[in-house]
């Protein structure tokens, strides 16, 4: 009998069910292509934001969360947020109440994917972001509330500090304890997967108690590898060094050679995964992972694209390597090596969606569905 792999998904917003329909049976075939038929996929549905919303009157059920919590994983569609106003985003609620304070965007180029740079082939990052700290947590008020004005007249009265009445507030928290943890898992992987270099990126010039105080304790986590880790240039050892956020944004196209692992705090690390993201064709084609000590979620970098929703247009790359990437966390790579390898083909061979074919010469766009379709092909 075939040993069932559970797997709690949420589909999401938007795009969230064209992209599901596209990828989920990429999974399945791979596993069971994989494991020669001794495995299979038990999916079970779980429901998150503006869906789970209108299907129970919540936006966060106790049974997603209790189900996630019991599989130890999960894979998840993007879910929309309102801007300005509403409720606040379930993305990153999800990621505060599981403690996934490591987030992984690998940005590979593979042959196929059209860049806007000369030689992409030297694009191969993986952006680390903190994922529960910074301005990200969303301490903050608006402008005219009675918090706000009572923390701008405390800011006055007690910290010499005059701000016009009609500002709003938010508070970026960044800890010792927090990036510590962050840094010295990113430092483990990079020892572990024999990585080449690993960047601070900060704006520590300026917000010198947060930023600053980030690149501080990372180097003083580096600093406990000395076997591993070097601060000149000692052959054979990890490189670590920083870089000012802004700067990095001009290294990343410029010299992409010249860095491997990106070590961010929450809000560069975001900023950052798009433009990265866009060397090497976009939104499309970045997956991701939410990572902590107990529990792992994984999604695409990209949001719930809404102006696409239902027709069968949006690209579903960044998904399925997404799932390539969760194979790999449970201890199946070869389910991941398989989807990977059966989605370069794929993108090699010229099929792509309209996001990548516009970016092509002469290329006509499938279908999302169609994409799908032919990944399941080459498996
Ligand atoms: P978005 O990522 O949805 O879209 C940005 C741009 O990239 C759009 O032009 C879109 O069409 C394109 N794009 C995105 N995914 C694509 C794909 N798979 N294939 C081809 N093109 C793709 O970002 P946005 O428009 O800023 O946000 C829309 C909503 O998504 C917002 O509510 C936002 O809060 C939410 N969001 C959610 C997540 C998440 O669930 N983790 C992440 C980012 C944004």
């Amino acid at each position: 009998m075939k040993e069932k792999i559970t797997i709690p998904y949420i589909v999401g917003d938007g795009t969230g069910e064209d992209i599901w329909n596209a990828s989920h049976e990429i999974f399945e075939e791979a596993v069971q292509k994989a494991t020669k038929g001794e495995k299979g996929i038990e999916w079970v549905e779980l429901h998150a934001g503006q869906k789970a919303l209108d299907v129970t009157g919540e936006l966060l059920p106790e049974k997603t969360i209790k189900t996630i919590e019991e599989y130890k994983v999960a894979i998840k569609g993007p879910l929309t947020t309102p801007v300005g106003g509403g409720f606040r985003s379930i993305n990153v609620y999800l990621r505060q109440i599981f403690d996934l304070y490591v987030c992984m965007r690998p940005v590979r180029y593979f042959n196929g994917l059209p860049s806007p740079m000369k030689t992409p082939e030297k694009v191969n990052f993986i952006v680390f972001r903190e994922n529960t700290e910074d301005l990200y947590r969303g301490i903050e008020w608006k402008e005219g509330t009675p918090e706000a004005q009572s923390l701008i007249q405390f800011l006055k009265d007690t910290m010499k500090t005059d701000l016009p009445e009609s500002t709003g507030l938010g508070i970026k928290p960044i800890s010792r304890a927090g990036t510590v943890r962050f840094a010295r898992w990113v430092i483990d992987y990079a020892i572990k997967n024999k990585r080449r270099s690993v960047t601070v990126v900060h704006k520590g010039n300026i917000m010198k108690y947060t930023e600053g105080a980030f690149k501080e304790y990372a180097y003083e986590v580096a600093k406990g590898f000395p076997e591993e880790i070097t601060f000149d240039a000692d052959k054979g050892k990890i490189v670590f060094n920083d870089r000012i956020a802004d700067n990095m944004f001009m290294q990343i196209i410029l010299r992409p050679d010249e860095y491997d692992i990106l070590l961010c705090p929450n809000l560069n690390g975001d900023y950052l995964s798009d433009a990265c993201a866009a060397l090497i064709g976009g939104l499309g084609v970045a997956p991701g992972a939410n990572i902590g000590d107990r529990i792992a979620v994984f999604e695409p970098t990209h949001g719930s694209a809404p102006k696409y929703a239902g027709k069968d247009v949006i690209n579903p790359t960044s998904f399925i390597l997404s799932g390539a990437m969760l194979f790999h966390h449970i201890g199946l790579p070869g389910v991941s090596a398989l989807i990977e390898k059966a989605v370069e083909k794929t993108i090699g061979d010229g099929i792509v969606t309209y996001d990548l074919a516009r970016q092509l010469a002469n290329v006509t766009p499938v279908k999302c569905s169609e994409f799908g379709k032919q990944v399941v092909k080459v498996l």
